[in-house]
């Protein structure tokens, strides 16, 4: 058995007028975040982890924020895309631990759903992903509420 683990890390600004989207679903919210895509920071974040582990290159290699076909992408295709990427290689999934960072809105009532669509995208159980919230207690970017950040660890394995 082969054993690989990676790391992701991305921030979207937060704006009015956007969407909140993270993990797959729609948070109620004054402000959304912005970017190319729907810009949902945590699956964007596994993106990167998932390539890393599997040593593809990064979700901007992969899904150009420059290409019209990756305008208003809903990210959960990206997801089943980069899943696609680590099959062809072979792998699996094992599992994911990610962290999301923001000052507001409260992240965690909506960890149960993020988890239950995210499982669906990536086709694994629930229990192969797990999602955190923190502030960061006012401090920096994410402080201010100026941008929503989020990592993630994944593991992922080829018999
Ligand atoms: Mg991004």
């Amino acid at each position: 058995m082969k054993i690989r683990v990676g790391m992701g890390f991305d921030v979207h600004r937060l704006v009015e007028g956007r969407k909140l989207v993270l993990g797959g679903i729609v948070i109620p919210h004054s402000l959304g975040l912005l970017g190319h895509s729907d810009a949902d920071a945590l699956i964007h974040a596994i993106c990167d982890a998932l390539l890393g582990a599997a040593n593809m290159r990064d979700i901007g290699y992969h899904f150009p924020d420059t290409s019209d076909d990756t305008l208003d992408m809903d990210s959960k295709l990206i997801l089943k895309q980069t899943m696609a990427l680590i099959a062809s290689k072979g792998y699996q999934l094992g599992n994911v631990d990610a962290t999301i960072c923001a000052e507001r809105p409260k992240i965690n009532p909506h960890v149960p759903a993020m988890k239950a669509c995210l499982a669906q995208v990536m086709n694994c159980e629930e229990d192969q992903i797990s999602i955190k919230a923190t502030t960061t207690e006012k401090l920096g970017f994410t402080g201010r509420e100026e941008g929503i950040s989020a990592y993630a660890t994944v593991l992922i394995m080829k018999d």
